[in-house]
């Protein structure tokens, strides 16, 4: 993890020969700070953050109210997931759910 910074997460599918992938570090000084355990967390499940990269989120919609891959709070604190985060999420991994399983924020939808 590079100095100074608050924590660091391995993309699901890396490319790397070392088994690392979903792998988390969190700064001790951090271990309690739940926006940034839910953002390196949410980089573990395959989410980058909403201003990098080619496809990035219009900036009135990029903030901790809808993502906590933001850096913008837009006055949240950004403890708790956006709705584009479970979105996201419900995206890449709704064909794994279990039969009646529940997502991954438990709002109860149901597998395809
Ligand atoms: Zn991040």
């Amino acid at each position: 993890m590079s100095p100074g910074s608050a924590g660091f997460a391995y993309y699901p599918d890396n490319g790397l020969d070392i088994d690392i992938s979903s792998d988390v570090f969190i700064d001790e000084g951090y271990g309690r700070n739940q926006h940034i355990l839910l953002n390196e967390i949410s980089h573990a499940l395959g989410l980058k953050h909403s201003f990098e990269g080619m496809t990035t989120l219009v900036t009135d919609l990029d903030s901790f109210s809808n993502t906590v891959m933001s850096y913008t709070s837009g006055g949240s604190a950004g403890d708790v997931l956006g709705l584009l985060d479970l979105n996201a999420i419900r995206y890449l991994y709704r064909a794994r759910l279990p039969r009646g399983g529940r997502s991954p924020a438990g709002t109860g939808t149901r597998p395809a």
